[in-house]
């Protein structure tokens, strides 16, 4: 089953994505991680990827494309993938559409998560991730606060923010980006009867676990 994950950051898909990930067994491919990822290890994909990054814009899809064709075929993802982060624009999209037609598969599920824009800059702001690149594990200084502050209740290694969370430019420039590339997306699969909106706010008290545990069992049903 290929899911993906679409909704501005700071809505929570990785949230979402990880815990389907968990109970479903279906790894989460975050283009985000894996760029995070390779700019730790100083790669080359890395150093290229960071020149973009830094300043919140778009990794071209000649670096974005092949490096998800390529996760696509690993051995784990026979049974399908959770796409967070990937595609971001229609060309991707379209990409993707190839890619998947080539290896007899194809889009079955777009989970679109809105929150306001408000509660976005804020969850962004208050984001931290686990500094130990192995564990990864996503907290939030207000809604999901780890047990003792700045550290890491999974491996006690310390958090950090993302640093393209700390600067309001690259902020700012991301929702923009959100907004003229990736949300006509929701078009694109809704089009193809694939794309279930999901709202996600404090205001309506409900946040990603809620929108995993049904999406969770719309999957056990499907399958
Ligand atoms: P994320 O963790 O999904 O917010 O991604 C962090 C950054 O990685 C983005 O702001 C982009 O610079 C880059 N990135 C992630 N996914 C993509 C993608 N599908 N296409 C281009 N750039 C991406």
């Amino acid at each position: 089953m290929i899911i993906i994950m679409l909704g501005a950051q700071g809505t929570g898909k990785g949230t979402v994505a990880g815990i389907l990930s968990k109970e479903t067994g279906m790894p989460q491919v975050s283009t985000g991680d894996i760029f995070r990822k390779n700019i730790n290890d100083k790669t080359k994909l890395g150093v290229e990827a960071d020149k973009y990054i830094s300043k919140g814009n778009l990794v071209p899809d000649d670096i974005t494309v092949p490096m998800v064709e390529d996760r696509l075929t690993w051995d784990d993802a026979k049974n399908g993938v959770i796409l967070d982060g990937f595609p971001r624009t229609i060309e991707q999209a379209e990409k993707l559409d190839a890619i998947l037609e080539k290896m007899g598969k194809k889009v079955d599920l777009v989970v679109n998560l809105v929150t306001p824009r408000e509660e976005i800059i804020d969850r962004m702001v208050t984001r931290r991730i686990c500094s130990n690149k192995n564990c990864k594990a996503g907290y939030n200084t207000k809604l999901n606060p780890p047990k003792v502050e700045g550290i890491c209740d999974k491996c006690g290694s310390p958090l950090i923010q993302r640093e393209d969370d700390s600067d309001p430019e690259a902020i700012n420039r991301r929702l923009e980006i959100y907004e003229e590339k990736t949300s006509p997306l929701v078009k694109y699969y809704e089009n193809k009867g694939v794309l279930q909106t999901e709202n996600v706010s404090l205001s309506i008290n409900r946040m990603g676990a809620d929108v995993a545990r049904d999406l969770l069992e719309q999957i056990r049903q499907r399958n």
